[in-house]
């Protein structure tokens, strides 16, 4: 099945790295899509 939003770019793992790429993502205009096995985001420096 084909997604209805075409993701430029995926991001495994929200933890700090991960963020920081989806918040440079953003603010580039590019639509992501992050997969995060925890429960939270940033969960290891909690
Ligand atoms: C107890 C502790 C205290 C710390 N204190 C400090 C500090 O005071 N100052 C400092 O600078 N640094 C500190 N660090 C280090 C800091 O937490 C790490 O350097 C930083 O979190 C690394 O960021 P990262 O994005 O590379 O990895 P992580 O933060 O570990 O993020 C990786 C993420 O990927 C997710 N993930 C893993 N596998 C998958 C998968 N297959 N699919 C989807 N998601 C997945 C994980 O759940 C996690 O959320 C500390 C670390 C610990 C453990």
């Amino acid at each position: 099945m084909k997604p209805e939003v075409d993701y430029l770019a995926v991001i495994i793992g929200a933890g700090v790295g991960g963020l920081g790429i989806a918040i440079a993502l953003k603010r580039a205009g590019i639509e992501d899509l992050a997969f995060e096995t925890a429960s939270a985001e940033a969960a290891t420096v909690r």
